[in-house]
């Protein structure tokens, strides 16, 4: 249960004075909330700049275009004589005198903020009409009691269409009147160490800033906050991770009887890492702890062979395991190039995605729940609450940034004490591993299975495009397979102008030039006609294949050798390096051709010079995460880190560890979260609601 310490907090929003029915639909809005937000959610709700009133100068020496706050008296009103003109208000200093403009104000509301003769101090942007300053609908209007109340830094938060920053501020003002006393929950020794001020401060600060850095993501004050947030997340994941013990005796993998089955059918060695991959997965497997792998490789690399053998381990123990890939594509390239290797070892497969429908998805479930399934690949409709397992033990998830945390975790929710592993062709950045998994351990794919050709990557301007042709023709004739890439289907106004090639456009040209030869394939078609397509295309049925980018994700058709990218000064480099991975899979040599629209910017100059001097995909995240920071290279808008408000990753990399760090000593020292600490951070976890953790608490 929630401490009732807290409930003040988790009061609704709608409690506050003048938040009403269609202030709460804003705020859900603003908040990212299915349902009225709580105070709290308003309290972390950070504001993105500040404005700074404390500029006071005369009326004389106020420079126009500036923010300014004047001292002025009343001295008329002019009302308006026709319903567009603006209420004026006539005021002014012992320098001179200033004209203050509402347009469309309610009847009465002028005349009230500023009666005639009064005093008040006025706040907004100075500007000059026909020589004369006006201010157009001040910021502030108070009077000298108010006034004194004010430190002339005015927050400013991100905000929603038809949300006026001051109501937000009001309801802020209010919510923090709220604030209960909370107890500290970070040891003494961090809070010396960051120097982090308390929370009742840190969250005054940052939404009543006194200075204009009180406000910035790596100030003290809002790094307090994004380390609670932190904390909370590690403990969350360390408490599931210490408490989520094996059964005694509960091993996941058996005595290796179906993995060298599997190996003695493979038509090619494992590499070294593959080896390697694959014996500390097996090794996890037998550990009474959970296993929690990250295998990072390349594209190409090989990971769905090691994937399979881990499911063959837990196989071996009668036990089942799921593979959740991203896209449909994905999921039936993994279930071709798995069924052959599994049916020789006598491994029941089947797939699931959103394609099996009505009574072949019911006697697939029934197989799964009866445990006439050993491994099942699929889509996100893996996850939904009619597929039961009988004993699920490993949950695989492939190209894991295109899942949330949530997937991941209503998958292994479908099992006891699910052993996870997710693999990886983008690198995962360190502190972003840590945020989503905690502790992980990670096995890498660096060397290419052997044979593997280099790639020759050219770029090409776009004027060129007329040789580019000329090219492919000559790759169809000797019998290559050729992709070619366009950023988008369908093609708007907006992209028009900056060039973006309409894929069903270019296809007809092509097929003009080149005939039945063309084929296209888009993520608006029907999954069995993308299949179809995909097919013939692996047949040599179709020789140059029009993608947009639903090719992007581990499809493997190892024949294909040429690639050309339109527009690839619009993509994103990680995004380059996955489309380049689907040629260059075979023992041929391969060219990719990336054509670019004129002027290219800095950083896509930088984007196109990295993807041409190297294939190393370890490298070209590296230099991603120089050039775009961390949110990027998981495709995740750079503002925050998904399921977190306050904490960044570009800005609290560091706090991520040491609030890992902190976690642990916790879980080492307190267990059970004893004690007055152990009650400060109970709080913690349901402030910010990782309280899905507490009944974990002492389990064990
Ligand atoms: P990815 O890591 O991108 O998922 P895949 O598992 O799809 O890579 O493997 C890419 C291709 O390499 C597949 O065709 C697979 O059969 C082949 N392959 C995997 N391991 C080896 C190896 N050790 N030697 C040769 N080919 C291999
Ligand atoms: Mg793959």
């Amino acid at each position: 249960m929630r401490p009732p310490l807290l409930n003040p907090l988790f009061a609704s929003v709608t409690t506050l004075s003048g938040v009403g029915p269609k202030q709460d639909r804003l705020f859900r809005y603003l908040l990212g909330r299915d349902d009225t937000p709580r105070l709290v959610d308003l309290l972390l709700h950070l504001p993105a700049t500040v404005i700074d009133r404390r500029a006071r100068p005369k009326i004389r020496d106020a420079v126009a275009g500036t923010v300014v706050t004047l001292e002025v008296t009343v001295d008329r009103h002019r009302a308006p004589r026709s319903s567009r003109a603006p209420f004026q208000v006539f005021a002014s200093d012992d320098t001179g005198d200033v004209i203050l403009t509402y347009f469309r104000s309610a009847p009465g509301y002028v005349e009230k903020l500023l009666p005639v003769g009064a005093r008040r101090f006025v706040s907004g942007t100075l500007q000059m009409y026909d020589g004369i300053p006006q201010i157009v609908h001040p910021d502030r209007v108070v009077d000298e009691a108010a006034f004194a109340q004010l430190s002339g830094i005015d927050p400013v938060y991100p905000l929603t269409e038809g949300l006026a920053l001051g109501s937000l501020r009001r309801a802020m003002a209010q919510a923090l009147q709220k604030l209960p006393e909370l107890p500290e929950w970070i040891s003494p020794e961090v809070i010396r160490r960051c120097q982090f001020p308390p929370l009742r401060e840190a969250l005054t600060r940052v939404h009543q800033p006194v200075e204009l850095t009180d406000v910035l993501p790596d100030g003290p004050f809002w790094a307090r906050l994004a380390f609670d947030e932190l904390l909370a997340g590690q403990l969350a994941l360390a408490l599931v991770r210490a408490r989520l013990r094996r059964p005694a005796g509960d091993r996941h993998a058996g005595d290796g009887h179906l993995r060298n089955k599997i190996i003695d059918a493979l038509p090619y060695a494992l590499t070294a890492s593959q080896q390697q991959a694959a014996a500390a997965i097996a090794d996890d497997l037998r550990q009474p702890v959970r296993m929690l792998r990250l295998l990072q490789g390349d594209v190409g690399s090989g990971k769905t062979v090691v994937a399979l053998l881990a499911a063959a381990a837990v196989t071996e123990v009668g036990k089942q395991a799921a593979l959740m890939a991203p896209t449909e594509i994905l999921a039936r390239q993994h279930i071709k190039t798995i069924a052959p290797l599994a049916e020789r070892a006598g491994l029941r497969v089947a797939i699931l995605t959103g394609r099996e429908k009505g009574k072949e998805r019911r006697d697939l479930l029934a197989r799964l729940a009866a445990g006439e399934i050993d491994l099942v690949v699929g889509t996100h409709a893996l996850i939904q609450d009619d597929v039961v397992f009988k004993a699920l033990a490993l949950a695989v998830v492939d190209e894991q940034h295109r899942f949330g945390v949530r997937e991941r975790l209503a998958l292994t929710s479908k099992g006891e004490a699910v052993d996870v592993l997710v693999l990886s062709a983008t690198p995962i950045p360190r502190t972003l591993v840590l945020t989503y998994f905690g502790d992980m351990d990670v096995s890498e794919l660096r060397e290419k299975p052997a044979g593997r050709q280099p790639i020759d990557t050219r770029t090409v301007p776009a004027g060129r495009l007329n040789d580019v042709m000329e090219a492919v023709g000559r790759a169809l004739s000797s019998g290559k397979l050729v992709y070619w890439i366009c950023p988008l289907v369908e093609q708007s106004e907006a992209e028009a102008t900056f060039h973006l090639t309409n894929a069903t456009e270019r296809f007809e040209s092509l097929r003009e030039r080149f005939g039945a030869k063309v084929g296209l394939v888009h993520g608006q078609m029907k999954g069995t006609e993308k299949d179809r397509v995909m097919a013939q295309f692996a047949s040599h049925e179709i020789g140059l294949l029009v993608a947009t980018t639903v090719v992007e994700v581990g499809v493997d058709v190892p024949a294909a050798t040429v690639m050309v990218i339109e527009n690839a000064e619009r993509f994103g480099l990680a995004q380059l390096h996955q489309l380049r991975g689907r040629i260059g899979r075979g023992s041929d040599a391969s060219t990719c051709l990336l054509l670019y629209h004129e002027p290219l910017s800095e950083m896509s100059k930088a984007r196109l010079k990295v993807i041409r001097e190297t294939t190393d995909g370890f490298r070209i995240a590296e230099e991603d995460l120089k050039l775009r920071g961390e949110g990027d290279v998981l495709g995740v808008r750079q503002s925050g880190l998904p399921g977190y408000r306050v904490a960044r990753s570009e800005v609290h990399g560091q706090l991520i560890t040491q609030a890992r760090d902190e976690a642990l000593r916790i879980i080492k020292d307190n267990p059970k979260l004893e004690g007055e600490r152990g009650d400060a951070l109970r709080c913690l976890l349901y402030l910010f609601e990782r309280d899905e953790a507490v009944p974990l608490i002492g389990a064990g």
